[in-house]
């Protein structure tokens, strides 16, 4: 079998692993980057709308826009790119990487250090189990953004979309402009899933209907979806059947989560969190595997892009450096622990003394709150506090410190009311 030797692999060529892969050139790195798709670009290809890149460039701009600023790098940095190939297996101790592609078959790339940046899936229908009968029409919101956006082929003319996640959203405003009627978002949790901004642009500005603590219970049709039955839910989210009610509609897009692809994580046994889903990092996004870093999505399911490269271009230096032999392995940590209403921390540790002068903190609410003050807590002792007007599950949060206050043990972050 054929071998290509490099420093950096990077696998996964949407926003993640090109600012990895444009880093790790820039930091005196050989990089390969493989990617499956025809194209570069991952999930921003087929994101055609604005609001990317508001903090990185201060700029609005679309998914396509914002990708190309790297892809352009890509080019002019000369950075190898394998395309239309899959990276099968990954052998984490040894730093081989096990592709195919039609053009080359199956062969090994030999890296002295490897990015993970395979960014997440949609979760469907089936993961979360619901009930009726199996026609056409049904689909995840990314496979119907990508029908529209990048193919050209209308999914239906009257839609209810399930759940309030940011693609549902904007997918109603796209399928409204488009010339079908959206019928309802149907969310099951008291409060929105998504950014805030895109219940204001896309159900608010078109008055779309967005039915909190509801479901559907039902879908029916025989060969094309005729409708579903939606009912509201108690408080412990069951469906209240005897006020059930039945919505003519010939399209259901589901729009319930996602979850990073994390199949060559798994398989390489680096260590995942069961919070987040995606690999365990720290600090300098090197995962439990020494040589293996991991960034974007596939790390921790990211509302904004720009959060995305930002953590990626650290993830491509640190990576850099690991393959040029400039790598000290960090032997003290403090442990993030998500506690409370917090569902996650990423990083899940902090290498102490720390290389970078500060460090942020990421992390999602379990539940919504407004007024609160955010206490990162070290070893009990409160060393930051941040007040925030509102918290959201559907909305990353931050908190930066300086890295010196830090000490090992344990961290945590605290969502308290303000009296
Ligand atoms: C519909 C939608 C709307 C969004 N809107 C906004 C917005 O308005 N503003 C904003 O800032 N952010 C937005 N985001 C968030 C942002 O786009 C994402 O956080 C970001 O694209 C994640 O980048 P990524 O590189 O981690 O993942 P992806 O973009 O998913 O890229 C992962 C890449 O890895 C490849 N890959 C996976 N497995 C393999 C393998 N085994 N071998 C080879 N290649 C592989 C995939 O083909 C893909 O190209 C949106 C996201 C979505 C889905």
């Amino acid at each position: 079998m054929n071998i290509m030797y490099h420093d950096v692999a990077v696998i996964g060529g949407g926003p993640a692993g090109l600012a990895a892969a444009v880093a790790a050139k820039k930091n005196g790195a050989d990089v390969v980057l493989i990617e499956r798709d025809s194209a570069l670009g991952g999930i921003l290809q087929q994101c055609i709308h604005p609001g990317f890149g508001l903090i990185r460039f201060q700029e609005e701009l679309t998914g396509p826009e914002y990708y190309t600023r790297f892809t352009d790098q890509v080019s002019a940095l000369g950075i190898e790119t394998l395309l239309n190939t899959t990276v099968l297996e990954m052998d984490a101790e040894k730093g081989s990487v096990l592709c195919v592609s039609k053009e080359n078959g199956m062969f090994t790339v030999q890296a002295k250090s490897i990015v993970l940046a395979m960014g997440c899936r949609e979760r469907t229908r089936a993961q979360i189990a619901v009930p009726g009968s199996r026609p056409s029409g049904i689909f995840t919101a990314g496979a119907a953004q990508r029908l529209i956006n990048r193919q050209n082929i209308m999914v239906g003319k009257k839609i209810v979309i399930v759940g309030s996640g940011d693609i549902g959203m904007i997918m109603a405003r796209r399928l409204t402009l488009e010339g079908a009627e959206v019928v309802m978002v149907v969310e099951l949790m008291p409060y929105l899933a998504g950014l805030t901004r895109n219940r204001v642009q896309c159900l608010d500005d078109f008055s779309i209907p967005l039915k909190l603590a509801h479901t559907i219970t039902r879908i029916e049709g025989e060969s094309r979806v005729t409708g579903v039955y939606v009912a509201p839910v108690s408080e412990d989210r069951k469906p209240i059947i005897d006020q059930e009610f039945y919505v003519p509609c010939d399209t259901v897009l589901f729009s319930v989560g996602l979850i990073p692809e994390n199949e060559l994580t798994r398989q390489a046994q680096i260590e995942i969190c069961p919070r987040s889903n995606g690999a365990k990092v720290n600090q300098y996004m090197q995962t439990s595997a020494s040589k293996v870093f991991a960034c974007g999505n596939v790390v921790h399911v990211n509302d904004l892009v720009d959060n995305v490269s930002a953590e990626s271009e650290r993830a491509g230096r640190n990576a850099a450096l690991y393959a040029k032999g400039e790598w000290t392995e960090p032997k003290e940590f403090v442990y993030s622990r998500a506690k409370d209403n917090v569902r996650y921390i990423c990083p899940q540790m902090t290498a102490l003394p720390s290389k970078d002068p500060s460090v942020t903190l990421f992390f999602r609410v379990l539940e919504p709150a407004t007024d609160v003050t955010l206490q990162l807590v070290n070893n009990d002792k409160v060393i930051r506090t941040q007040k925030a007007i509102r918290v959201n599950p559907g909305e990353m949060n931050s908190i930066t410190v300086p890295a010196d206050l830090l000490s090992p043990g344990e961290l945590t972050v605290k969502v308290v009311k303000e009296a």
